[in-house]
């Protein structure tokens, strides 16, 4: 009976794949017209959390989840968020896709649109809605591993036939190797 558990626990483990949620269209567009008439230094804190989101048609996260503290400052609105999630990357060393667990953080000023001398590029919209989604992507992308490994003790590809050496041995391998 336990054998049978752990048998099933293996398999769901291996072919897991982000479950087809429906994505939020907008998941990190937050109201924060309110902030812009509180006194200087008043915050307030945002949270995220979604099985899946979509950051850019290219940038696909699960298991997304953060924080982002808003807070008014003379020149705009300070944004200091902590985002994380797992992307679906290929493995360099077996070519397997599994999911690599990333996060960021960072602060970003908007500016409010009327300051000639703004320092950022970042503007507080006249509607108040600011989207975070193209920032936590390019801070999250910074964070992808250039070299992706699945798990730090893969074995990768035999050499010789290409058997993933994960899951299989091949005749190359059996042979004992003196090193
Ligand atoms: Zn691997
Ligand atoms: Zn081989």
């Amino acid at each position: 009976m336990s054998e049978s558990l752990c048998y099933n626990f293996r398999i769901r483990y291996y072919n897991y794949k982000p479950v087809p949620v429906t994505l939020p269209r907008y998941p990190l567009r937050i109201n924060v017209g309110f902030l812009v008439h509180q006194p200087i230094g008043t915050s307030h804190d945002f949270t995220f959390e979604f099985p899946a989101v979509q950051l850019s048609p290219d940038f696909e996260l699960t298991q997304f989840n953060g924080t982002a503290r808003i807070s008014r400052t003379p020149q705009g609105l300070l944004v200091e968020a902590d985002f994380s999630g797992n992307l679906l990357l290929e493995c360099v060393r077996c070519l397997d896709e599994y999911h690599q667990s990333i996060s960021a953080n960072f602060a970003e000023l908007f500016s409010f649109r009327y300051r000639r001398d703004a320092e950022s590029e970042l503007f507080i919209p006249e509607d108040g809605h600011i989207d975070l989604a193209l920032l936590a992507r390019d801070y999250l992308l910074l964070e992808q591993p250039i070299k992706p490994i699945c798990r730090p003790e893969c074995k990768g590809l035999c050499f010789y036939c290409g058997v993933n050496l994960n899951e299989t041995v091949c005749e190359h391998q059996a042979q004992p190797v003196e090193e």
